[in-house]
């Protein structure tokens, strides 16, 4: 498909990167691309709207047009966006790229979209974009790369500014302007449920450790004052994340940042994590899953209960705070065991680290998860939601579903009345000893724990929501 630039129309073909929605953040993946296509000679244009409104003479400009999908629920907007792309701009090439488009390729493909790229892919944004020029027929086949890539440094002239995005709070009151940057992308590990598994399958790539630094830089020029490494696992390379810090923390030592690390990689590497610490690190998200030792066996999450609390007390005598992310409700949570992730975040004193979201979140089986192949799924299993984007199961205890939807409208109810994180807990963990039939159990009053100054995002890690209504409304 690659065709020498030279032999490109010489005319400036224009390209629209769009991101509906990428947790907060001002995205890597539009600022990434826009370098690599600028230099090969595109004029582009990056809409990120999940800030702004659709930029309506862009969409109408472009040769081609590319739509970011990181995660669910950016894939479920950017559907729901096509069809007004499509009135705008009949003619526009139209590619998907990111984790969820190889993934949902077919179903794109059938609502218009013409080419689908996973896993790295900015030479082949680049390759879709020399072709298209060119007037060349383009595969619709979609396109999984590994490939090692050359990076540029992010162009992120065009993006909104920082301050326009979610800031951290620090917990004491003083908030931090974000930057975001990656300093990988996949994983070497292949965990049943994670969607980076289809598309990586057990491979990462690094992203050279001078392009992260002048990222971080560029950003730093522009106002951050913290900086969140989106990397799946920043230990899947502990040299070169120390590298990073290291050097980061030495060029600005006020400059702090926050990254995500797996239990096994924080048990593994316990002795870097001090250095952490001593680099500006404020917390270390780590996806726990569950305390249940069935269903981490079933997610193949390599960790144990007892791996989880090990590892928060080393990130606890670290200095560090832990802020653990949980997919509470599968086919095979009972009641029981979710009391006992109540009680086992209450004995660790992690109440006030967990966003109440986090306790609220249903399994997302999206197209081709490795959660298909698993026998134990098989009997849970309702058939492929197309408009969902997922398939559809069922726990076999309906009183399982029914705590489930009560715990949501607990933290819908608690977020619409910023309730504190130890009131929405109580109330939550009040259900569920109900659910348990615990009536003659007294609830410990959580409500009434001291608060701690627990740095978070305003923005709570969350990729598998329903698009709500203020973001459909943008589109
Ligand atoms: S360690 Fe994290 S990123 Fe890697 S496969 Fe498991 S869940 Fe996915």
């Amino acid at each position: 498909m690659a065709r020498p630039l030279n032999r490109v129309r010489r005319q400036l073909m224009q390209v629209l990167l769009l991101s509906t929605y990428d947790l907060g953040h001002q995205p890597f993946s539009l600022a990434s691309p826009a370098a690599k296509l600028r230099t090969a000679g595109a004029s582009v244009t990056c809409n990120d709207l999940a800030i702004d409104d659709l930029n309506e003479k862009a969409v109408r400009e472009a040769g081609l047009i590319a739509l970011y999908l990181p995660m669910h629920t950016a894939t479920r907007l950017s559907v729901a966006l096509l069809p007004r792309l499509k009135e705008l701009n009949p003619e526009a090439h139209i590619a998907f790229y990111g984790l969820y488009a190889p993934l949902n390729a077919e179903y794109l493909k059938s609502i218009g979209g013409d080419s689908f790229i996973g896993g790295e892919f900015e030479d082949g944004l680049v390759e879709i974009y020399v072709s298209v020029a060119a007037g060349d027929t383009l595969s619709s086949e979609p396109q999984i790369s590994t490939a090692k890539q050359i990076f540029d440094q992010p162009f992120r002239d065009d993006l909104p500014s920082l301050d326009r995005y979610a800031h951290l709070n620090l917990g004491n009151g003083t908030t931090k302007t974000v930057g975001y940057t990656e300093a990988s992308r996949g994983c070497k590990h292949v965990c049943r449920h994670c969607p980076v598994v289809p598309v990586y399958n057990g491979r990462f790539r690094i992203i050279p450790a001078d392009i992260v630094l002048r990222d971080i830089r560029q950003q730093i020029d522009r106002g951050a004052e913290h900086i969140s490494f989106g990397d799946p696992d920043f230990f899947n390379g502990p040299s070169h994340a120390m590298t990073i810090v290291k050097a980061l923390h030495a060029e600005f030592p006020n400059v702090t940042y926050d990254a995500t690390i797996k239990v096994e990689h924080l048990l593994k590497q316990a002795e870097l994590l001090p250095i952490l610490k001593d680099t500006g690190c404020l917390f270390i998200t780590t996806a726990v899953e569950s305390v249940e030792e069935e269903i981490l066996h079933l997610l193949d999450k390599g960790h144990s209960q007892e791996d989880f609390k090990r590892a928060a007390d080393l990130v606890q005598n670290a200095g560090l705070t832990l802020s653990p992310t949980f997919v509470p409700f599968t086919p095979w949570t009972t009641k029981e065991g979710f009391l006992h992730l109540l009680e086992t975040l209450a004995e660790l004193n992690l109440i006030e680290n967990v966003a109440p979201i986090q306790l609220a979140i249903r399994l997302l089986i999206p197209n081709r998860s490795y959660l298909l192949e698993l026998p134990e799924m098989q009997p849970h299993l309702q058939g492929y939601d197309q408009e969902a984007l997922s398939y559809k199961w069922r726990n076999p205890d309906e009183s399982v579903e029914a705590l489930c939807i009560e715990v949501q409208e607990i933290v819908e109810a608690s977020a619409r009345d910023s309730l504190s994180r130890q009131k929405t807990f109580a109330e939550i963990y009040e259900v569920t000893l109900a659910a348990c039939g615990r009536t003659n159990q007294a609830s410990p009053d959580f409500s009434t724990l001291p608060t701690m100054a627990i740095p978070s995002m305003s923005e709570p890690w969350f990729c598998c929501a329903e698009p709500t209504q203020e973001q459909l409304s943008r589109l």
